[in-house]
């Protein structure tokens, strides 16, 4: 699936069923099976609801699949528990959409970041500045914010803290649950080229959860679209504007703007009504909206098969061989 061999992280028909105050069963994933390769960046798409960010929470063990598992280095970790799961938690960690919320606002930056730290016992108190420092350095910023709040900084700095807090405990694997989506454009750039940079230098795999194609088309080695808890499609970041195919995906990217799009073309929008997760159609869950739908699409859930290397489509259509 992927221009990398070595899987790190495997997820294997992992399902996610929450039940609502009213007793309904609210499917937020269903049968997902991925691979993340190390070194690479794994994007995850979709608009908002589509599954993407409970997915994370599973990986981050914040939340317990309802079934399948998540094997990281060869262990299901969704059955650690107590000490085995708070050191498995060492090794994949997490940079959120708004830092602050995940800051103590009473805390300095020294101490934000070295927090993972003295709670694994692996530094002193003594030795926060000097470890801090060479953190604030890895994400480019300077000493001077050692002995700052988190209220004295501004939103693109703040996002440098949490991956700088991230970086502390040397994980394997980084989430980034739409971790650029409020910043601004250019800081956004500056920020993905952080990532990119401590990922080559540092040899971190990366879940990068966003609703934005454009964005996540910049960084992924690999794309995920997820629809209503389903992954429609998987191809190679560098395929995507090309080659995408499922009927969801191509909507997606019809829909990004641009300065040097062809404005004569036609964007295409969803038209129906997008099902809710509580009442799930029983055939595609794209069939309400697409404009490709078929007889078939409304009584069999399309299962995701192997369209040319390294991607991979759920989708009823009859597209041959391709070429790519
Ligand atoms: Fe459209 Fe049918 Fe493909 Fe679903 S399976 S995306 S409804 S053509």
């Amino acid at each position: 699936m992927s221009k990398g061999n070595e899987v790190v992280l495997e997820l294997k028909n992992v399902t996610k069923i929450f039940k609502t105050h009213n007793n309904n069963m609210l499917t937020a994933c269903r049968d997902i099976s991925l691979n993340f390769y190390k070194g690479e960046t794994l994007g995850i798409v979709g608009e908002s609801g589509c599954g993407k960010s409970t997915l994370m929470k599973m990986i981050m063990q914040l939340e317990d699949p309802t079934d399948g598992e998540i094997i990281y280095r060869g262990q299901n970790i969704t059955k650690l528990k107590g000490e085995k799961l708070r050191l498995n938690r060492r090794n994949i960690q997490m940079v959120f959409q708004d830092p602050t919320t995940s800051f103590n606002p009473r805390m300095k930056i020294r101490d934000i970041i070295c927090e993972p730290l003295i709670n694994f016992g692996l530094i002193k108190r003594c030795e926060r500045d000097e470890v801090a420092k060479k953190y604030l350095d890895m994400v480019e910023l300077s000493e001077d914010f050692l002995h700052r709040y988190p209220h004295n900084m501004s939103g693109g700095q703040r996002q440098r803290i949490g991956i700088a807090r991230a970086l502390a405990l040397n994980p394997e694997v980084i989430i980034f649950d739409e971790s650029t989506s409020a910043l601004d454009v250019s800081i956004q750039k500056s920020i993905l080229e952080l990532i990119t940079k401590l990922q080559r230098e540092n040899d971190i795999t990366i879940g990068f959860v966003c609703h934005d194609i454009a964005l996540v088309t910049q960084i992924c080695h690999q794309v995920v679209v997820m629809y209503l808890g389903n992954i429609v499609e998987i191809i190679p970041g560098e395929k995507l504007y090309k080659y995408a195919t499922h009927p969801y995906t191509k909507t997606l990217i019809s829909s990004v703007f641009d300065l040097n799009m062809d404005f004569s073309k036609k964007i295409n929008c969803i038209s129906g009504d997008v099902p809710s997760p509580i009442d799930r159609p029983i055939g595609c869950p794209f069939e309400n909206c697409c404009e490709s739908a078929m007889e078939i699409c409304k009584k069999q859930i399309p299962k995701l098969r192997e369209l040319s290397k390294n991607h991979y489509i759920a989708c009823h259509l009859d597209l041959g061989e391709k070429n790519e």
